[in-house]
């Protein structure tokens, strides 16, 4: 097998893998729950390029009124390998909104080629996988040397919101057998040396101290909801961090984190001594702990700190995200691809677990075992969102390289 060979076809798209990435991000694929039409248009323009390279296209689309297409497109290309098993690499098409136009450099479904980057809404969330993807494939094919695996492509609707009619109505239909290799190349670092096998739990916890107010010159006829606050908030912190003090090196950072973060606004006045405080949590659990553990333990030191000052305290758990098992770092998917990495970026990478959801948490809720990785300078979700085109092409070449070694 001439890897150099199957690379240097990979190489020879670069210009057109940034012209496809420039024409896909320029339509907008926006979920009906952040008030967008969905994704049709884009899945007929992904299904045209598909279709110009001579792949069939399979179709899985979800009914879902809220779109004025009625559905809610998902695009399967297959390219046959030796074997039954398949391995997929899981894209997703749609993206998030803007956010405030102001802070983009140039408009985000206008995209730019500037300094070896394309800018835009989508072009590293998840445009640069997408467009890696189908033309791995393409090289995979032109060249002629069947993998010793079926190389499969899905490409998603609804990542963004939550799956329901993208890869878990694909799971549903049973596309995915459980010795299939999964990959999600939907987070990653700025070199490519992170594969992400795991994640920690999340949880949200809002705390609302109810004193009693007056004029600050009179402390000692009210309740100073602010001092209770403070209080509660380090003898949580302290409490939470001493007992769950477990340190994974798989994860970064290894520790769980309990952070105070979002303080509500109280009294409108220096002189007025406020009466109630609301302030919250945000909490990143190992997955070896249980947070209905670490619920108990908030109520629980909650109320103690109340009664000490006779305030009232009340809980409450805003969101609760409970991760599913990791995918084992010694499992095919992931040694493949670290093996590949290496041989193709001479880059040694390693397992990692990391804090948020991708399409990779339902297949592991499922059982089965995936990996997500790209090279990526984390711009998803941010205005000036950018792909930089080293990393589209280096990102093409190990999907396109992958089917070929083994682990
Ligand atoms: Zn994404």
């Amino acid at each position: 097998m001439d890897l150099g060979g199957l690379l240097s076809r990979v190489e020879g798209f670069r210009e057109a893998m940034v012209s496809t990435l420039v024409d896909l991000i320029s339509i907008p694929a926006i979920g009906p729950e952040n008030g967008g039409d969905g994704e049709w248009a884009k899945a007929r323009r992904i299904q045209e390029v598909l279709e110009g390279f001579g792949f069939r296209v399979e179709r899985y689309d979800s009914p879902d009124p809220r779109v004025p297409s009625g559905y809610r497109p998902n695009i399967v290309v297959r390219l046959p390998g030796e074997g039954d098993r398949t391995l997929w690499i899981i894209t997703h098409m749609d993206v998030v909104p803007p956010g405030d136009l102001s802070s983009w450099k140039y408009p985000p479904f206008k995209p730019v080629v500037e300094g070896g980057k394309v800018y835009g809404r989508g072009a590293e969330d998840n445009g640069q996988s997408l467009v890696a993807s189908i033309y791995a494939l393409r090289a995979i094919r032109e060249f002629g040397v069947k993998p010793g695996i079926n190389v499969a492509l899905a490409i998603v609707s609804d990542e963004e919101t939550g799956n329901k009619h993208g890869i878990n109505y694909l799971i549903s239909r049973g596309l995915f057998r459980h010795d299939d290799l999964i990959l999600v190349p939907d987070a990653g670092n700025s070199d490519g040396s992170m594969v992400e096998v795991a994640e920690k739990h999340i949880m949200w916890v809002r705390l609302d101290v109810e004193g009693k107010q007056c004029h600050a010159s009179m402390p000692h006829r009210c309740l100073n909801a602010s001092r209770v606050a403070a209080d509660l908030i380090l003898t949580l912190d302290r409490y939470l961090h001493e007992k769950y003090s477990f340190r994974d090196p798989l994860f970064d950072p290894p520790n769980s984190t309990f952070e105070p973060t979002k303080r509500e606004p109280n009294v409108e006045s220096v002189n007025i001594l406020p009466g109630r405080d609301v302030s919250y949590f945000d909490c990143r659990v190992l997955p070896r702990y249980s947070l209905d553990e670490v619920e108990e333990d908030f109520r629980r030191v909650a109320s103690q700190v109340a009664s000490r000052y006779g305030a009232k305290v009340s809980v409450e758990v805003v969101a609760k995200i409970v991760s599913p098992p990791p995918t084992d770092v010694n499992s095919e998917i992931v040694r493949r691809l670290i093996k590949t990495i290496r041989l193709v970026r001479g880059v040694e990478a390693r397992p990692m677990g990391i804090g948020g959801g991708t399409c990779a948490a339902p297949f592991r809720a499922r059982g089965y075992q995936v990996a997500v990785w790209m090279t990526s300078d984390e711009t998803a979700h941010k205005p000036n969102e950018y792909s930089k085109i080293s990393n589209l092409v280096g990102d093409a070449k190990v999907f396109a390289a992958l089917p070929f070694i083994e682990g």
